[in-house]
């Protein structure tokens, strides 16, 4: 097994963590899993260890731990329970790669771990950059390994600018689908249920993303992701709503020439591209047909009615502290939505609220981001639905 990437898989349950697990099966010859992990979905995580035989399995819910550990007990699969094997992932597992497909913010410390051990890190948890993209970028840096992008907008971006210097970027343009509700009036969007938002037009992703994507704030935190990944200014970051996905995003020169990156929507060919990375390697998905009758449109996406967006570039232009409040505040926000407890267009007043509330902090440390991400969720705790 010569040059094989062992591969850890933080959220191997998710929707990236699956189909990160159907192209790992492709190339056997390539990668091999080393560390499967999951917070709750046991039956999935149990059959996914008997399958890809990895070192070390992580149940991060402690009370699932039993179950694990009895049903792989003949495996010789070591397993670990609970939120600290996960945080300190390199110290309990060997592996070269972490592919964090980790939702919200629980992504920021098994990064952090894995940055500080030399491993390279293939990212989807875009909100890890939101919030600490700074001190992420610093240890990436003084590491030197990569930060490779899978989130498909940036791994577009990424794709565009290899064997370009970045000094020549007038703008990037990164695309968007606009969601479900993009043609809804002001009064539609207040009747909104989580089924409907739940029904993203052309991607199949988690439920904390897909609501993103309706409200918009998915791009806004993309915007901050681009800015950490590509060292742009934000003035040089636009939103452009592209519907039908095709598209993943551009990238325009000081020249006036533009590059874009095309395929149909499915983030496994990101997902291939940064475990390949610097190669490329074949597969049998599906390819873009150009002589399909389908018209590639785009439009200015409306900010007025999806006041998140403005949100993301106002805490990106804060600095800060500002987008970790932004982040803390929007996973609140939406997981009270999903809940039924608040309405679609409270989203972006609970970011509001908080972003107006919380202190500032204008060059927080790492224990000021943990501090601030708890404080904010403590103060929208105590914000009731109007
Ligand atoms: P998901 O909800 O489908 O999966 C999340 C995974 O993380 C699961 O395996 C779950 O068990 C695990 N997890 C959740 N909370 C946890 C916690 N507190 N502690 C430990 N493990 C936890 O999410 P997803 O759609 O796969 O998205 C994952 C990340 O990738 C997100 O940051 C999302 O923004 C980003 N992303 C997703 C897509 C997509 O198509 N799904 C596209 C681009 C970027
Ligand atoms: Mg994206």
């Amino acid at each position: 097994m010569k040059n094989v990437s062992k591969i850890a898989l933080l959220g191997s349950t998710g929707s990236i963590g699956r189909q990160s697990l159907e192209i790992i099966r492709l190339h056997p010859e390539q990668f091999s899993v080393s560390v499967l992990t999951a917070n709750s979905n046991v039956e999935l995580l149990i059959e996914q260890a008997i399958e890809f035989k990895p070192e070390t399995v992580i149940i991060s819910e402690a009370k699932y731990y039993p179950h694990v550990k009895d049903s792989l007990a003949k495996t010789g699969i070591q397993v670990l329970g609970g939120e600290d094997a996960l945080n300190n992932i390199s110290e309990v597992a060997d592996f070269d790669t972490a592919l964090v497909a980790l939702v919200g913010f629980s992504g920021l410390r098994p990064t952090i771990n894995a940055l500080n051990n030399q491993k390279k890190i293939a990212l989807a948890n875009k909100e890890t950059l939101v919030v600490a993209g700074k001190i992420i970028k610093d240890l990436a840096k003084k590491n030197q390994v990569p930060i490779l992008p899978i989130d498909s907008e940036h791994s577009a971006i990424f794709q565009c600018l290899v064997g370009e210097d970045i000094d020549t970027v007038e703008k990037l343009i990164l695309t968007a689908s606009g969601g479900p509700f993009r043609n809804y009036s002001a009064d539609e969007l207040l009747s909104i249920t989580p089924e409907q938002a739940l029904k993203h037009p052309n991607w199949s992703m988690g439920a904390k993303i897909t609501i993103d994507s309706a409200t918009l704030m998915n791009k806004g935190l993309e915007v901050i992701e681009a800015h950490w990944l590509f060292d742009i200014d934000s003035s040089k970051i636009e939103v452009i709503v592209h519907p039908q996905s095709i598209i993943h995003s551009i990238v325009q020169f000081i020249d006036g020439s533009q590059k874009a990156q095309l395929g149909l929507p499915d983030m496994r060919v990101p997902i291939q591209y940064a475990l390949a990375y610097p190669k490329r390697i074949p597969n049998q998905l599906n390819r873009y047909n150009y002589l399909k009758p389908d018209t590639l449109t785009f439009e200015l996406p409306n900010k007025n009615l999806f006041p998140c967006l403005n949100l993301a570039y106002e805490a990106l232009a804060m600095g800060g502290n500002a987008p970790c409040i932004l982040n803390a505040a929007n996973e609140i926000a939406v997981s009270r939505f999903l809940n039924h407890q608040i309405y679609f267009t409270q989203i972006p007043d609970y970011i509001e609220k908080a972003l107006k509330t919380m202190p500032f902090i204008s060059a927080p440390s790492l224990a000021d981001l943990f501090y601030t991400d708890l404080e904010t969720r403590q103060l929208l705790t105590y914000t009731t639905a109007s």
